[in-house]
C-alpha cells in the first residue's frame, strides 16, 4: 500500500449517480437504492482539507456533471485551487454540449478523463464484488495479494459526504454495504500512512476482489459478477440491481483455479503480480479520450446495452455501420 501522499491524484466524489450502468462499476451504480449528492459546504471543506496535499485534486462521481450545482462546484474548484493544472475531472460525457464551456475553462483538455463508454469493445472493469476472501483461504497470502493492489497503487484517495478514505472503491463499498463511514474530512487527514489506515483496509478489502488476478469479463454486460458472501450482502442492502437479478454468481471453482499459481510476489509493474504476467486489468482502454471522439453509441443506447435491452451483438453492428458511414453518434 502507497502512503496517501505518494498519490498523484485525491478525489472528491460529489455524488455516485451516473446516467449509465457499466457492470462491474467502481462505485456499483445501479446497486444503490439512492444517490447522494455532496452539498457545497462539504465540497468547500473537502477542498480545504487537502490544503498542502501535493497532488492534483479530482472531481469525479458516478457523473460529476449530473450533479445540480456543477456549475457551482467548479466555481468552488477555480476558487480554492488557482493552479489550474492541479484540478481534474472525470466525466462520462452527460451534458457535455452544455457544460463543455465551463469544463474547458475549469480544466485543462490534458486532465479531463472523458469516458462514455460508447464503444462497445472498450473499457473492460474488473470484477470488484467477488470476495477475495471467499477466494484464497491462505490469509497471510490474501493480506500479501491486498497490500499489492493496482488500485491502491495506481489511483486515489478520496472523500464522500461519509468521510475521507485511503481507496476510492473502498469508499464506494462503505456506501454499498451501509459502513460507518470515513474519517473526518479535516486538514491533514491526507498524510495517513499504511499503518494508519490499517483499519479501513481489514474492514473493505476482504470483501473486494480488486487485488485479485483473475480473467475480466467485458464491462458492457447488463450484470455484475458477484461472490456468494456478497450477495448476501446485496440482498440485505436491498440493492436494486441485486433485486432485478442484473447480478451473476461468479465461477469460484474457475477463479480459485486461476488464482492457485498466486504466490503474492509483486511484478515489474504496479499491482501486478510475477505469477500472472498476462492480467492487466488497469489497461481498460486502447486510448485516453479527453473530449467525445471515441463512439459511435449514443449515452441511451450505451445505457440500452447496459441494461440489457440491447444486445452487444446489436451494438456491435450498429457501430460498425456507422464507422463504415463517418457517423459518430456518441455524443
Ligand atoms: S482491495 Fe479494493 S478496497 Fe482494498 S485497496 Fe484495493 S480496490 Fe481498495
Amino acid at each position: 500500500m502507497r502512503p496517501l501522499n505518494e498519490m498523484s491524484v485525491i478525489q472528491i466524489e460529489v455524488t455516485n449517480g451516473c446516467h449509465l450502468q457499466c457492470a462491474n462499476c467502481t462505485r456499483f451504480v445501479g446497486h444503490h437504492r439512492k444517490p447522494f449528492y455532496m452539498d457545497l459546504a462539504m465540497v468547500e471543506r473537502a477542498l480545504d482539507s487537502l490544503e498542502g496535499f501535493p497532488g492534483h485534486i479530482g472531481l469525479m462521481g458516478g457523473e460529476p456533471a449530473l450533479h445540480p450545482q456543477f456549475p457551482e462546484i467548479c466555481e468552488l474548484y477555480r476558487k480554492k485551487i488557482p493552479q489550474k493544472e492541479r484540478r481534474e475531472l472525470w466525466t462520462a460525457g452527460y451534458k457535455w454540449e452544455e457544460y463543455k464551456e465551463l469544463i474547458r475553462e475549469t480544466f485543462l483538455e490534458k486532465y479531463i478523463a472523458y469516458n462514455d463508454h460508447s464503444d462497445p469493445d472498450e473499457g473492460t472493469h474488473q470484477p470488484l464484488l467477488i470476495a477475495v476472501e471467499e477466494v484464497i483461504d491462505d490469509r497471510d497470502l490474501m493480506w500479501k495479494v491486498i497490500d499489492n493492489c493496482w488500485i491502491q497503487q495506481r489511483w486515489s484517495a478520496s472523500i464522500t459526504p461519509k468521510g475521507a478514505f485511503f481507496c476510492e472503491v473502498a469508499a464506494a463499498q462503505d456506501h454499498l454495504f451501509d459502513g460507518p463511514g470515513g474519517w473526518p474530512i479535516e486538514k491533514g487527514w491526507w498524510k495517513k500512512t499504511p499503518s494508519d489506515f490499517r483499519d479501513q483496509v481489514r474492514r473493505y478489502c476482504c470483501r473486494c476482489s480488486a487485488a485479485l488476478p483473475m480473467a475480466v469479463p467485458n464491462n458492457h454486460e447488463p450484470y455484475d459478477f458477484i461472490s456468494p458472501g456478497n450477495a448476501k450482502r446485496l440482498e440485505g442492502s436491498r440493492s436494486p440491481k441485486f433485486l432485478q437479478s442484473r447480478y451473476r454468481i461468479a465461477d469460484m471453482e474457475a477463479i480459485r483455479r486461476y488464482a492457485s499459481t498466486l504466490d503474492g510476489i509483486p511484478g515489474p509493474v504496479r499491482g501486478s503480480f510475477l505469477s500472472h504476467p498476462e492480467w492487466t486489468p488497469w489497461n481498460y482502454r486502447r486510448q485516453v479520450w479527453n473530449a467525445p471522439g471515441e463512439g459511435y453509441l449514443t449515452a441511451q443506447e450505451v445505457r440500452s446495452l447496459q441494461t440489457g435491452v440491447l444486445s452487444r451483438e446489436e451494438a456491435i453492428r450498429l457501430r460498425d455501420s456507422r464507422m463504415q458511414a463517418g457517423t459518430p453518434e456518441g455524443r
